[in-house]
């Protein structure tokens, strides 16, 4: 999304009589990794009066490197900002921290005040009462596991586990793009994410070799993107390796030379 095609949408939504009231921005759409021109569409959502959502579910995570902090340049016009840390940050499901600018709009909409609730932690202002900031009053207790995480890994061992995923989708879009390779990157890729598609093949091609693939243990997303099936590859497990990776062109390979000789029979 650009912030000339929201002002575009902006202006038709008007003109049909609605009112438009909230935008969400992405940070690596699941599809294709697509990342929005935040600046751009944070400017139109201000000057709207449009609620600015920030998704960065899967790549947020990214963010914790330095040399990817840019995707997020324009996060500071949001309202709101979600990314999960059970995605790639190794904390077990489920975990996704969310910001809010201004938390006055969940207190006043949802605080609760009953005598029972009343203690002096919460009346001095000591402490934030989630509880405030949510539907249910009960909530578990995730920001544990996180700590867990942060203290285990370090922050530079965390960002070294991205890097590595980063790296290994490198290493492997090389092999997807060079002359010899019946594949197609589909688009360019997104930090670790691949999107491929069989060269000069059907979509229903490409829906069958996906399920072949994975039903040789490599889980492979199939999806769509302009009318296109494309299968995903994207590596987040502290144990993926190198030779995984051999594997899975080995099976792409063979996988894709079964479908190409099925057309001639
Ligand atoms: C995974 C993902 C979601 C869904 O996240 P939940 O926290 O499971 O609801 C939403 N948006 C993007 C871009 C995602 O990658």
């Amino acid at each position: 999304m650009t912030g000339k095609a929201l002002k575009a949408q902006i202006e038709a939504d008007k003109a049909d009589g609605l009112i438009p009231f909230f935008v969400c921005g992405t940070v690596g759409t699941t599809s294709s990794g697509a990342i929005d021109a935040l600046s751009d569409i944070g400017s139109v959502a201000n000057e709207n009066g449009l609620w600015f959502h920030v998704d960065a579910a899967w790549a947020g995570a990214a963010c914790i490197c330095e040399e990817y902090r840019p995707f997020l340049d324009g996060v500071e016009l949001a309202d709101s900002f979600n990314m999960n840390l059970h995605k790639w940050l190794l904390v077990n499901f489920d975990c996704s921290p969310l910001w809010v600018k201004n938390r006055s709009h969940l207190l006043d909409a949802l605080s609760i005040t009953a005598p029972y609730y009343r203690n002096p932690a919460t009346e001095s202002g000591l402490v934030s009462d989630y509880r405030d900031w949510q539907i249910p009053l009960g909530r578990r207790f995730r920001s544990l596991k996180v700590w867990f995480v942060v203290r285990t890994y370090g922050v530079k061992g965390l960002q070294n586990h991205i890097r590595k995923h980063v790296h290994l989708a490198e290493q492997f879009s090389e092999k997807l793009t060079s002359s010899s390779s019946p594949f197609e990157l589909f688009v360019p890729r997104t930090l670790s994410l691949l999107v491929i598609r069989l060269r000069n093949s059907s979509n229903e091609e490409n829906k069958k070799l996906c399920d072949a693939i994975c039903a040789r243990g490599f889980y492979l997303t199939g999806t769509e993107l302009n009318g296109a099936s494309v299968m995903r590859i994207v590596s987040g497990s502290p144990w993926v390796q190198e030779k995984n990776f051999e594997k899975l062109w080995d099976v792409l390979v063979e996988e894709s030379q079964k479908i190409i000789q099925s057309r001639l029979n």
